[in-house]
């Protein structure tokens, strides 16, 4: 199975989650939102799970604080997610963010290092599982059990070897504490997966550690920054994990990642809306100010309403027959009933990724690549005028990149073979 995962960051998109159940498998649930509002977010998966089946992971949250200060107010104190937290986990957690500084998993003893570790475990199993049976059992005949799929344990941004170190001695803890499965965050800087000797590293460790799946998280992979040899790096990551029987799961994806299916990618995340990439934000200022976007499959990203009035317009692309689209527009000028809409702009967006991971499933890779060229060849034109695609050109750079490495591969095997029937 391919795994659509969503991440659930705000109460706010409860609607948006709960409507669009029947087109995603699982959700990530943010630490901080699980420890704040647990027993809403109790009640919203016991709502789905019954009928939707839908699984559940909660991500970590500790390695937000690694750098940076986006989890401050600008007088320096804690915002209110970082310091229910903080309170949560207690000290050392606690002191060192009171204190001001960052959160930096050699800065811990041994000891604490365990300690935290397993309070995180105990965060994922018991929160909502406890919320679900207290709350929801007194007026409920029978209630789900709200254990996640599988434990992410805090892990630890990978920019060196001793980073990988890190990680491993986690994931060991998280296994030895507990009986559920564990499915590790492998979080890494595009710059360390570029050489092969640490990609070999990794993958190392990914084959010695006690697990079945992994989510990948390569930070500065967005589309509008990654180039060709980066995406390359990224497939081969993917292809060797999944090589050594760990089914590897990306942690935020865009279109680009479905491609990955054909190497051995078993699962994307992205968010609802315009979550396909996210860096480590290290900056408290400023919003990110976006204008409303829609996701225009076309060219497999979010643009300006206005510019997809006129695209869809200027090329007589089809309507979107999703739920949210059809009963709405009949022409593309009528996009604009969407603008207001936020719950069916993301009611589009997720079923459209569900239709990404069927195409996956029912085409082949070459047609899926000679798509993208056409796309290419189709829009790129207009979509250098379009008000967000300054540097449009990810259709022609993923198309690239596998028909690179694809390339690449087969020399490869070919010199294998040569090496083999000469020896
Ligand atoms: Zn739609």
């Amino acid at each position: 199975m391919f795994e659509n995962s969503l991440h659930y960051y705000t109460f706010g998109e409860y609607k948006e989650i709960e409507r669009a159940a029947p087109y995603y498998d699982s959700l990530i649930v943010s630490s901080h939102f699980v420890v704040t509002e647990t027993d809403k977010i109790a009640g919203t998966l016991s709502n789905l799970q019954p009928e939707q089946q839908i699984d559940f992971y909660v991500q970590p949250y500790l390695p937000e604080f690694r750098k940076g200060d986006n989890f401050r107010k600008s007088n320096g104190e804690l915002r209110s997610w970082a310091s229910n937290l903080a309170e949560y986990y207690g000290p050392p957690i606690s002191d060192v963010l009171e204190n001001r500084s960052n959160l930096n998993y050699f800065d811990f003893s041994r000891e604490d290092q365990k300690k935290i570790i397993e309070k995180s475990c105990d965060l994922q199993l018991d929160l909502l599982d406890e919320a679900s049976e207290n709350k929801l059992g007194r007026y409920l005949d029978s209630v789900a059990s709200l254990t996640p799929r599988a434990l992410v344990p805090w892990y630890v941004k990978i920019n060196s070897r001793p980073d990988i170190r890190a990680n491993e001695e986690i994931i060991n803890y998280a296994a030895e504490y507990s009986d559920c499965p564990v499915k590790p965050c492998f979080y890494v800087d595009k710059s360390f997966i570029h050489t092969e000797s640490n990609r070999r590293e990794i993958v190392r460790a990914v084959e010695e550690a006690p697990v079945r799946e992994v989510f990948l998280w390569i930070d500065g992979f967005d589309k509008r920054d990654v180039s060709i040899g980066e995406l390359c790096k990224a497939l081969d990551l993917v292809e060797r994990v999944s090589q050594r029987g760990v089914d590897p799961h990306m942690m935020y994806s865009d279109y680009f990642a479905n491609l990955m299916a054909f190497f051995g990618l078993r699962g994307v995340s992205f968010g609802i809306e315009h979550g396909e990439s996210k860096s480590e934000k290290t900056d408290s200022g400023g919003g990110s100010g976006d204008s409303v976007r829609y996701y225009y499959n076309p060219v497999k990203e979010f643009l300006n309403v206005y510019d997809v009035e006129d695209l869809g317009t200027d090329f007589d692309d089809p309507l979107c027959e999703c739920q949210a689209c059809d009963p709405v527009m009949n022409s593309w000028s009528d996009i604009f009933q969407l603008a207001d809409d936020r719950k069916a702009r993301a009611q589009h967006y997720i079923t459209t990724r569900d239709g990404h991971r069927e195409t996956v499933t029912n085409e082949t890779l070459d047609d899926l690549v000679g798509e993208l060229w056409d796309g290419d060849d189709k829009y790129q034109e207009a979509l250098d005028d379009t008000d967000h695609a300054a540097n449009a050109n990810h259709l022609r750079k993923w198309a690239t990149a596998i028909e690179h490495y694809v390339e690449e591969e087969k020399q490869r095997e070919l010199s294998d073979y040569s090496l083999t029937t000469t020896s």
